[in-house]
């Protein structure tokens, strides 16, 4: 993906950033329109396929085991009753489905093998598969990729250098490791950050410099405004104004003129006048859904309603890339192989048991 030429350093960048807002807007808009369809936004849902009891410490998560939310753990979904939110949100508008695990990092279990299966249950559906499941190896990027996964999220966050003030159990370096891990697959990178946690506009703009020094940037920046949530660590954090949103969609836009901006979490604290505004500087997608995994987010129909008033038509899905390709996962294979020749057995074992089977005679014994 593209970098803008003319904003190299993170001087520039501030001043881009802190320009009139009107100014901004109109200097991202004139990109959005030479490299998207201004009236296109990509509908996604977020589903929480594993929620909660993670071990991580991030700040503004209520998935934290070592937080005292409201959030109640959940283990992982089935693969039936994921179809069927998927068609859901089919139905509803959707053409993208994000799913995600409150893990730490993707390990190769049952657990895996059937995330495998919703990869290749949702992306036969015709919608583009995300999944965003804490840090991964190159192998198990391989097979998400095979499974039909069109995206990868693993978001930043923010700066280096701010990082480190939220987040202690893993290192800014094991993101951008797990990044470049699914960029190897041949999966595309969903990965953007969080503003409100109480970092400068400084850190702001080192999220983005850490983005524009990667080979190839991410297909996809996911801008959040933190919704503060009792019990985490950033619980007493001020909202952020939603002009500090547009600054930073509008920021984005101009960077990554290619990459897809998405307006993502924190949409409950903007009226519908601040979203048309991050729509005009670029914003090219939302999540749909009354949940954002454990977070509100507004209803399929405030949307549906915004989208007709403001004119914006719901982007279809593979709109910027071609549908994967699934290959047969042998993993799954070898595992159903075993499983059925294992009841085959079991079922011989029990025919064995009643054709043989004679009932034990009971002596009875007399004492004198
Ligand atoms: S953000 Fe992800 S890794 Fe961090 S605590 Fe929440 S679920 Fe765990």
């Amino acid at each position: 993906m593209k970098v803008n030429p003319t904003y190299q350093t993170k001087e520039s960048l501030i001043e881009l950033h802190n320009k009139p807002l009107l100014e901004l807007v109109f200097e991202a808009a004139t990109i959005h329109r030479q490299y998207h369809n201004p009236r296109e936004v990509q509908m996604s849902s977020l589903l929480s396929i594993k929620t909660g009891g993670c071990s991580e410490d991030c700040g503004y998560c209520p998935q934290a085991a070592r937080y005292h939310t409201d959030v109640e753990a959940h283990k992982l979904m089935t693969v039936e009753s994921v179809i069927e939110q998927a068609k859901n949100a089919k139905s509803n508008g959707s053409s993208r489905l994000c799913m995600g695990a409150a893990w730490r990092e993707v390990r190769d279990n049952k657990d895996f093998d059937n995330v495998i299966e919703m990869v290749q249950a949702v992306n036969d559906l015709d919608m583009e598969v995300c999944c965003t499941l804490g840090m991964m190896n190159e192998q198990q990027a391989v097979r998400l990729k095979q499974a039909g996964l069109f995206a990868y999220n693993h978001n930043l966050d923010s700066s280096p250098e701010f990082y480190g003030d939220v987040i202690s159990t893993r290192e800014y370096e094991d993101r951008l490791n797990t990044i470049d891990n699914a960029r190897k697959a041949g999966i595309t990178v969903c990965s953007g950050g969080i503003i409100g946690m109480g970092e400068a506009i400084e850190d702001r703009i080192g999220l983005l410099m850490s983005y524009m020094k990667m080979e190839n940037p991410p297909e996809s920046i996911p801008i959040n405004a933190l919704v503060a949530v009792e019990g985490t660590p950033l619980e007493d954090q001020k909202p952020i104004e939603q002009w500090e949103m547009i600054r930073m969609v509008a920021t984005t836009r101009i960077v990554f003129p290619e990459t897809v901006v998405r307006l993502s979490a924190g949409r409950t604290k903007m009226n519908m006048e601040g979203q048309a505004l991050c729509f005009l500087a670029g914003a090219g997608s939302i999540f749909a859904g009354d949940k954002l995994l454990t977070t509100p987010n507004p209803e399929f129909n405030e949307d549906k309603e915004m989208f007709e008033i403001l004119g914006l038509i719901p982007k279809m899905a593979f709109a910027d890339g071609e549908k994967p390709v699934t290959i047969p996962d042998e993993i799954i294979i070898e595992r159903k192989r075993k499983e059925a020749e294992r009841a085959l057995e079991l079922e011989a074992a029990k025919g064995q048991i009643n054709s043989d089977f004679e009932p034990r005679k009971i002596v009875q014994v007399v004492s004198n």
